[in-house]
Parts: structure tokens; sequence; C-alpha cells
């Protein structure tokens, strides 16, 4: 029995107010070519701006509660943030800790060389990059377990801990064999290289006790998905080596701090920000956004490139799809992912990012089109 899913939206600062109406308005087609119901909420403004909009008060809209981000079927946010208020906020963006008490584990971000897209690397084509960042969404650095000392006014030490616990190293790896065994999110399962499932364990064991606790419990796990090659990197060396053969990798599991940095270099592999979708998902709630920041230095000019939104928010949909057994929305997310590649080999119109003259919205406007053709 078809059902309707209701899903969120946030905008957020600098270019969110000009990728955000994009994402909805390739939702909306998505619903009309693939027979979706969605109840769209929002959108809804929060942020640094609306802060400093509103008193230093409160950062988001009052219709964004702590029931409504738990209660939908999935949501979607702008990037959040302006330099010039940078620790000068009172306090959160959001009424909730968005990724621990929504128990988002799991980071997925891709990193894939689409047909049409002048990637950084030499001689490499649409398709020769193709390998997912898993990146733990909820402990490491991240975890702020720390604090501060203070004399005299001045803060004079800052102990950040770096923590890692078995059940969250059980469950991010789970889960990079299991998406390497779906090949979900990817161009084509398997690395490019040599069309193997593998799955690559990358930290700094040797070094960090947590990251020793990583390792050993991916050891634990990899003889249980014998389907899915095991493979180990230090994160160093991977830095290195996602550059000279990125073909080798298929998905990639990283403890938080390490999946953040990283994700962003491989937005530089992918040929732009503007191209880095993710999805931050656990086993109830999902909620997407671009892997990038606010771009203050291309705000307000309307030539962001909303691929990247488009596609996190393509992801949500299968992420919803897997979670409700509806095959419905996985069929949407592939056809948005098509889409996205349809308009970027044909290169008529592309966003200053990829050497183009087109703005935000004729980019929408040609993604939308593009997922609403028939066989699309
Ligand atoms: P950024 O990711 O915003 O920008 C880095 C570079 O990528 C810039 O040159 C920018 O123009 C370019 N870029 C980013 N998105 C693009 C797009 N869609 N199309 C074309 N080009 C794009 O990083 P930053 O400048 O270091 O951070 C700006 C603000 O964003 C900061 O306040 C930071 O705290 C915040 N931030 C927010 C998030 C989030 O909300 N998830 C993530 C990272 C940074």
């Amino acid at each position: 029995m078809p059902r309707s899913y209701s899903v969120l939206a946030l905008v957020g600062d600098g270019i969110a107010e000009e990728i955000v109406p994009e994402a909805i308005k390739v939702l909306e087609a998505a619903e009309e070519a693939y027979g979706l119901e969605l109840e769209l909420i929002g959108p809804y403004d929060f942020g640094a701006k609306y802060y400093a909009d509103h008193d230093l008060r409160r950062g988001w809209d009052p219709a964004v509660t702590p029931d409504l981000l738990r209660e939908v079927d999935c949501w979607f946010k702008g990037p959040v943030g302006l330099p010039e208020w940078l620790g000068k906020l009172p306090g959160p963006y959001l009424p909730i800790n968005q990724r621990l008490d929504l128990d988002v584990y799991a980071n997925i971000r891709p990193c894939r060389l689409r047909p049409g897209v002048e990637g950084v690397l030499k001689g490499r084509e649409a398709g020769d990059i193709d390998f997912i960042v898993l990146r733990e969404n909820t402990e490491h650095m991240y975890a702020k377990v720390g604090g501060t000392f203070s004399r005299g006014g001045e803060t004079e030490l800052a102990v950040d801990n770096y923590i890692q616990t078995r059940k969250g190293c059980e469950r991010i790896i789970r889960f990079g064999f299991e998406l390497a065994r779906s090949g979900d999110y990817k161009g084509r399962p398997g690395a490019p290289s040599d069309g193997a499932r593998r799955l690559t364990c990358s930290a700094k064991w040797g070094n960090c006790r947590g990251d020793d606790l990583f390792k050993a419990v991916f050891e634990e796990l990899a003889p249980r998905y014998p389907e899915v090659e095991a493979d180990y990197a230090w994160i160093d060396a991977w830095s290195y080596w996602a550059i000279m053969r990125p073909g080798h990798y298929d998905v990639v599991v990283m403890p938080n701090q390490y999946g953040d940095i990283m994700s962003d270099m491989s937005g530089a592999l992918q040929g732009s920000m503007g191209l880095a979708g993710s999805i931050n998902a656990g086993d109830r709630h999902c909620f997407a956004e671009a892997t990038h920041g606010s771009a203050p230095d291309i705000a307000g000019r309307g030539i962001a490139n909303p691929t990247s939104i488009i596609l996190s928010v393509g992801m949500m949909l299968n992420w919803l799809g897997e979670k409700r057994g509806d095959e419905r929305l996985k069929e949407a997310w592939r056809g948005i992912d098509g889409a996205v590649d349809r308009v970027l080999s044909e290169g008529r119109v592309r966003t200053p990012d990829l050497k183009g003259a087109n703005s935000t919205r004729e980019f929408g406007d040609a993604v939308a089109a593009a997922l609403k053709e028939p066989g699309s």
C-alpha cells in the first residue's frame, strides 16, 4: 500500500539559501516521476544569520522542535555557520545535538568522478574514481569529552579526549562491510581497478589506542564477510594512496575526525566540493547534508553548484526506501543520480566551479527536467 513520507527541509547560512530550493525542486520532480507522496515540511530557517537576526536569542525557527526532528521520516539541511560568528554565538544551531541525539552513526560520503567532469588527477576518466568515505559519526575527537582550565580569566589549557567504544567500532565496521557488499551509493559496486568488493580500514593503529581497538574489531568482523576483501591503510598513508591509486578503493571506513578531513579531500578528487553529497544514517533516523560548508566566498551570487545537496537528498530517499521496504524510493535515488550524470555529461548547463557560466537555479532546473524525461 503506497504511503506518504514526511520530509523536513532546513535552510542554513550562505549558499544554503541558493542550493536548498534546488533540492526541493528535484524532490518534487522525483515525486512526480516515481509516483511518490512526500509531505514537505518547511523549509525553515536556522543558523548563524538566524541568531544574528534574532538578537542572539535563538538560532532556529520555533517550528523546529526536538520532537519534529525525531518524528519526520527524514530531513535535510543546507550548510550552516558563518566565519564572522564563529565562537560568538550563545548556543547550538538546532535544539538537539543532531548526530548524537539521533544516533546517526554512519556518515556516508561518496567520491565519484562523474561523466563530463574534469577531475584534478591527470588521466582519470569518469568511473575511474568511485569510492565511499564511511565516517564514524558519534565518537573520536568530536565526542566533546574534555574540558578547559582557566586562570585569571584566560584559558590556559584545553583538552579533548579521543574516545572510541567497542559498540561504536562494531556498528560502523559492520555497516561498512554491508555497504561494500550492497554497492549502494556507488556508480558500480566494487573498486574501479579490479571490481573487488573491498572494505579498507583506515586509522592510526600503533599510535592511538582507540585506533588499535578500531582495527582489532575490524579484524574480528572481517571473516564474517568473505565476499568482501578486507584491506588496511594507515590514515596518513591513505591520504597518499587515495591520490596515487584511487581506483583501488571501494568503501573506506574510518574514525570520525579522519573521515571529516578525508572527505573534503575526496571532494577535490571529484572535481568540486559542489559535487560532494552525504547522509548521516542510523538505524532509525537519517538526515542529509552536503559535505561542504556555507561557502561565504561565493554566497549571494547564485553560482553555487547544487549537485551536492541534490545527491544528498537522493541518498536520503534510498536510505528511507531500505528502511521502509519501498522500492520506489530506491528507484527515485537511482533516477536522481542518473539525471545528475546526464546533465553533467551533456555539459550544456554547468556552474562556474565546473568551468561553466550557468546559475544554481539553471542547474537545478536541468536536473529536474532530466528526471522527468521518459525512461529516466
Ligand atoms: P566551505 O566548504 O564552505 O568552502 C570551501 C570551498 O569550497 C570554498 O572555496 C567554496 O566556495 C567552495 N564550495 C563549497 N561548496 C560549494 C558549492 N556548492 N559550489 C561551488 N563551490 C563550493 O568551507 P569554509 O569556507 O571553510 O567554511 C565556511 C563556513 O561553513 C564556516 O563557517 C564553517 O564552519 C561552515 N561549515 C559548515 C558545515 C556544515 O554545515 N555541515 C561544514 C563545513 C563547514
